[in-house]
C-alpha cells in the first residue's frame, strides 16, 4: 500500500500548524485562549509526527494496541489515527468512566531516537 497522498496531507497540515504556532509565539504574550490553542496545536503536531513515523517505518496500518490492521478506510477518514476502531472505543469508554483525575489517555510513545520525525 502506498501512503504518499496521505503523507503529503499530513506534511501539509504539519506545516500549516507550525506556521500558526509560530504566528502565536511571535506575539510573545499569550493569553489563556492563545495558550490553550498552542497546547492543542502542540498535541496535534505530536500526533502528526507519530503518524509520519508510522508511515516511514511501515507500521501505519497496524493498530498500536492490538497489532491488527486499522483498515485503510479508517485511515483515510482520520489520517493521524494509530488505533483500530475496537481499541479506540475501548479507550474512549475507559476515559469517560475514569473520573476527574484523568484528563487524557496517554498512549505508549514511540521513542524519538527511533525515527527521523
Ligand atoms: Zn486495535
Amino acid at each position: 500500500m502506498d501512503y504518499q497522498n496521505i503523507r503529503k496531507q499530513l506534511v501539509a497540515e504539519y506545516n500549516r500548524l507550525t506556521a500558526v504556532k509560530e504566528h502565536l509565539l511571535a506575539f510573545g504574550r499569550l493569553d489563556t485562549n492563545d495558550q490553550a490553542q498552542l497546547d492543542h496545536i502542540e498535541a496535534k503536531l505530536q500526533t502528526i509526527r507519530r503518524a509520519l513515523r508510522r508511515i516511514d517505518s511501515g507500521t501505519y496500518e497496524i493498530c498500536e494496541v492490538c497489532g491488527q490492521s486499522i483498515g485503510i478506510a479508517r485511515l483515510e477518514a482520520a489520517n493521524d489515527c494509530c488505533r483500530c476502531i475496537a481499541c479506540e472505543s475501548r479507550i474512549n469508554a475507559r476515559i469517560s468512566t475514569a473520573g476527574r483525575g484523568i484528563r487524557a489517555y496517554r498512549p505508549a510513545f514511540v521513542s524519538e531516537s527511533q525515527a527521523s520525525w
